[in-house]
């Protein structure tokens, strides 16, 4: 499905994660195979078993399955291609509280990988999507130690959802990882049909701001 998107072996893109397929240069065709075969373009990964330490034996955040792998979400409906690169979302006066998520892009068997592309989506501090322009959206890539920094306010609520931000992670030429970070004491986590707690962001707060650190485990092929 997505693995069209990949950077060729000069290091460009060949197809920015969102893009339309159309603009992936995937045919028709195989758009038409897609939708015969029951799929939907970013359709849901089947979700990972959970366990509690990374493949590198890291408990910080449980955020791998058994297979060592962060577990796979579904895109959901507000996805937009194209997004600005920037590490913070927040614009001036953006209300909601603040919060900072920094971690890493780790292979599965523990290396952290330089140049993973991240793209960030959520709601604003009241629910809503910016779906007519790119707020709250953006895109960013892991330094050479394959950290990243996430600067951006907590979500708002919408309706038939738990808290949650939106991510697509992709290791230069790897397959794209599409998932979701929640939030810890949610009333709505446990209604939430498709919460993962394997992906629950350890929030600490102080100050009035929030911060968590988050490691991604992707596949690099
Ligand atoms: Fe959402």
């Amino acid at each position: 499905m997505t693995d069209a998107v990949k950077r060729n072996g000069a290091g460009r893109w060949t197809g920015r994660i969102g893009r339309p397929l159309v603009g992936l240069g995937l045919g028709l065709a195989a758009l038409a195979a897609v939708v015969a075969a029951g799929a939907t373009p970013g359709a849901v990964a089947p979700a990972l078993p959970v366990q509690i330490q990374s493949a590198a034996g890291s408990v910080t955040t449980a955020a791998t399955a058994a297979s060592g792998l962060t577990p796979a979400q579904t895109e959901g409906p507000y996805f937009k291609a194209s997004s600005p690169e920037r590490t913070s979302l927040v614009e001036a006066d953006m209300p909601g509280e603040r919060l900072v998520i920094t971690g890493r892009v780790l292979s599965p068997d523990g290396q952290p990988v330089a140049g993973a592309l991240l793209d960030f989506w959520q709601a604003d501090d009241s629910g809503a999507y910016d779906n007519g322009g790119y707020g709250l959206r953006g895109h960013q890539y892991t330094d050479a130690n394959g950290q990243y920094t996430l600067t951006t306010v907590v979500p708002g609520l919408y309706p038939g959802r738990t808290r949650h931000i939106h991510v697509k992670i992709q290791a230069p030429n790897g397959p794209v990882l599409t998932t979701q970070l929640y939030f810890p004491g949610e009333a709505r986590n446990s209604r939430d049909g498709i919460f993962d707690p394997a992906l629950v962001l350890p929030i600490q707060e102080a100050g009035g701001s929030a911060t968590a650190t988050f490691d991604f485990v992707v596949n690099l092929a």
